[in-house]
């Protein structure tokens, strides 16, 4: 009774929450209430959190679809922090421990996380079931930036809603509920980005960026590749090939290049500015504070592409 009392009362100091006064006639009812109270609060307690199904995922994108999947049933994390490069990045030893918690472990697979492959497999559990999301499909030269493709994103999802589904049959119903209004958010995203590029003049999509991410995107949305500086992040350019693409960028009459938030680019601002082109941006691997979801990413690029390449025709 005590117990129950307690509880009740410490309900009672939620400003947001607030619960009537009991009798102690009906402290079973009260103790029932504030536990079904603080549950829809919100309220995040220890007990609550631990019953989730924890999930690691190598990208902070990924995170987020398994976020969006999952809802309240999994608590998931990110290996890679958002902002950083998943191609070079090596987590630290708290975020190794979480791994090795994990029921479920997300990873892209192509090489995307070079530096994660054996940290994954040394440290996920024996029991952790790995989803490699890109596993068989097809691949334009083994590039793994699939996602940037939304029709790809949304096989990425339905990968991630059986594998929840695996690992949590229990949760069935919930992922599927969440998957579904989610895929069609896509769909929608999908055709947002179709229409922002074809609002650019056909001779103007043309893309130079810092690393080789786009191939996809390019692909489904109708953009060429003129060149990028980088093959992937880590790795330094030569003057030859600054000098090279700056040539590329004159002779295509690329419009703009772009950076992306998670790389210096000192040496695209040195190619764009001996070409006189402006340097826009466009997202690719990371998450940061301004791009928070992978809906808000493809958003991002969509408009940046439509402002930056648009322009006045000619
Ligand atoms: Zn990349």
């Amino acid at each position: 009774m005590m117990r129950g009392t307690s509880l009740a009362r410490r309900q009672t100091t939620r400003v947001s929450c607030p619960v009537s006064r009991v009798s102690y006639l009906a402290i079973l009812a009260a103790v029932l209430a504030a536990a079904a109270l603080g549950a829809a609060c919100g309220g995040g307690g220890g007990t609550e959190v631990s019953n989730k199904v924890k999930v690691t995922a190598t990208l902070g994108l990924f995170r987020d679809l398994v976020q969006q999947v999952g809802g309240d049933r999994v608590q998931v994390s990110a290996l890679v922090p958002d902002g950083s490069d998943p191609h070079t990045y090596e987590p630290p030893p708290s975020q190794i421990a979480k791994l090795s918690q994990a029921k479920l472990v997300v990873v892209n697979g192509l090489n995307l996380e070079a530096g994660l492959e054996k940290v994954v497999r040394e440290n996920a559990s024996s029991s952790a079931t790995v989803l490699e999301l890109a596993a068989g499909l097809p691949t334009l030269e083994d590039n793994p930036h699939l996602w940037l493709d939304v029709q790809i994103a949304m096989t990425y999802v339905e990968r991630i809603r059986d594998a929840l589904v695996s690992v949590d049959s229990a949760g069935t119903d919930v992922y599927r509920a969440n998957a579904e209004p989610y895929l069609s958010q896509l769909q929608q995203l999908d055709l947002e980005v179709a229409t922002a590029v074809q609002s650019i003049p056909a001779e103007r999509r043309k893309l130079v960026t810092f690393h080789d991410a786009y191939p996809y995107l390019a692909r489904r949305y109708g953009l060429e590749i003129v060149g990028f500086v980088v093959e992937s992040g880590g790795k330094e350019p030569s003057a030859q090939e600054v000098s090279d693409l700056a040539n590329a960028i004159r002779n295509e009459k690329v419009p703009a290049v772009f950076k992306e938030p998670q790389f210096s680019a000192r040496i695209l601002d040195l190619a764009a500015s001996d070409a006189g082109v402006q340097v826009c941006s466009l997202y690719s691997d990371a998450l940061d504070n301004k791009v928070k979801t992978y809906v808000e990413l493809m958003r991002f690029n969509a408009q940046e592409l439509a402002r930056c390449l648009g322009g006045t025709s000619g």
